[in-house]
């Protein structure tokens, strides 16, 4: 029996896009920068600078998106460097 086989009974809000298994949560920086990483650390070495939203890219192989907000306005973005995704999250008003 081993626990990472079982189908986690809660929902995941937070699902590690790099083992799936692990949930993403705030952790801070030795600089005192916010950093997203993988709650099972140091088995999953995951960790993104934007929070990252379980959402495959359109256009490129990454399975997630990160978030950023740039001026009060929410955007998704694709981590892939080559990719130009983008999409923005805040509603028009
Ligand atoms: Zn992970
Ligand atoms: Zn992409």
């Amino acid at each position: 029996m081993s626990p990472e086989r079982q189908p986690n009974p809660h929902p995941n809000p937070n699902p590690c896009p790099e083992c799936e298994a692990g949930s993403i949560v705030e952790r801070q920086g030795k600089t005192g920068k916010p950093f997203w990483a993988c709650n099972r650390f140091p088995r999953c070495r995951f960790t993104s600078p934007f929070r990252p939203i379980p959402e495959a890219c359109p256009l490129c192989s990454s399975p997630y998106l990160v978030e950023k907000t740039v001026r009060k306005i929410l955007w998704a973005f694709c981590p892939n460097p080559s990719c130009t995704h983008q999409k923005r999250l805040t509603p028009f008003s």
